[in-house]
């Protein structure tokens, strides 16, 4: 949009590279045996710790564009990649 600040913009390509790509289920479309990613993190209540969602290729993309639009709207920065909590939660 004209007149506003342009952050630098990833390729959909250059944000999954930004992700670790491992066989396995994804929450989201529960595609079986794809490349996926770890997206964020689950306390049930069954199992000791944070138990890790995963998603598929497309599904990250997915969301990863609503992050993008959410932070816009709300005025947040926008950060692509693995979500911290992924990682120490
Ligand atoms: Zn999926």
């Amino acid at each position: 949009m004209p007149g506003e600040p342009s952050a630098p913009t990833l390729t959909p390509a250059e944000i999954l590279a930004l992700y670790q790509w491992v066989d396995g289920s994804c929450f989201r479309c529960a595609r079986r045996s794809v490349p996926t990613a770890v997206v964020g993190s689950i306390r049930p209540s069954d199992l000791p710790g944070p138990h890790p969602v995963r998603a598929c290729g497309a599904c990250t993309s997915l969301m990863e564009g609503e992050r993008e639009h959410d932070a816009l709207r709300t005025g947040r920065p926008y950060v692509p990649g693995p979500p911290a909590v992924a990682l120490t939660a």
